[in-house]
């Protein structure tokens, strides 16, 4: 085969140039926690993680949200389409855990009345700074239209995946994602949705299901991550 050409290595994805619009994403097994300063080989991550977003993608796909996903090529790697990605995570919390909770001193579990949106600069020198609209539209990265839009679709695939969660018996907590612009200009979701970027607890026992797991020395990652995949797979399977 002949060799591709890497667009991007992260610690976690690899990506290369695909046929012509397209791109190849390789999932690795490999899992980092606080800016890489903890990571470790968790094996059949890369297949766990490839298998739980190709599921996620399609479903939000074929539920009316424009994804960059086409289709899943082999055990851990997809073919999507090619975007321009907006340097911005979002993220959409149902429940107050991690970072918000440490910032202002909440306990974890805390379930607010409404849904919370943040936004941060994907500049991982600067930690990842929280951001507000006129900042990142100060920064050039979006429009004010631009932005109402991805919450519009932020907001839509929260309904969507605490769904599907839900009858996989499963509390979706809190999740990240991120945008890109299609060659015609409009706004599409990319990248990952996986337990390395949800928070994902077990309705019945309370027990985490994601990348908590590792970053707080839980245990039992790659089981939970397997169960994850195989949770869903029955749905989105049958
Ligand atoms: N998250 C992510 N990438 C990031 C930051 C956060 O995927 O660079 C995910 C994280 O896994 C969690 C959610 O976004 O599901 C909210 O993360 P939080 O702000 O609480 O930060 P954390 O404490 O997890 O770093």
């Amino acid at each position: 085969m002949a060799e591709q050409e890497v667009l991007y290595n992260g610690s976690s994805k690899v990506v290369y140039k695909g046929e012509g619009e397209d791109i190849i994403i390789r999932f690795k097994d490999y899992i980092a926690a606080f800016y890489n300063i903890k990571g470790a080989n968790i094996e059949n991550k890369g297949i766990m993680n490839c298998r739980i977003s190709s599921m996620v993608l399609r479903y939000l796909n074929d539920n009316g949200i424009a994804t960059h996903f086409v289709e899943q090529v082999s055990d851990t790697e997809q073919r999507c389409h090619r975007v321009k990605h907006i340097p911005i995570e979002v993220i959409v919390r149902n429940v107050i855990a991690g970072s918000m909770a440490k910032r202002l001193g909440l306990d974890e579990g805390i379930v607010p009345e409404n849904t919370i949106f943040d936004l941060c600069l994907r500049d991982s020198e600067l930690g990842d700074p929280l951001i507000n609209d006129h900042h990142a539209v100060a920064l050039g990265l979006v429009s004010y239209e631009e932005l109402a839009q991805i919450y519009a679709v932020s907001a839509k695939v929260n309904t969507l995946l605490t769904k599907l969660y839900d009858d996989a018996g499963i509390k979706l907590v809190d999740f990240k994602i991120e945008f890109g612009r299609a060659a015609d200009g409009s706004l599409v979701l990319a990248d990952e949705l996986t337990p390395d970027t949800c928070r994902l607890w077990d309705v019945a026992t309370g027990e985490r299901m994601d990348k908590d797991r590792f970053r707080r020395d839980f245990g039992r990652v790659r089981e939970t991550y397997e169960e994850v995949a195989q949770r869903l797979a029955n749905l989105c399977n049958r």
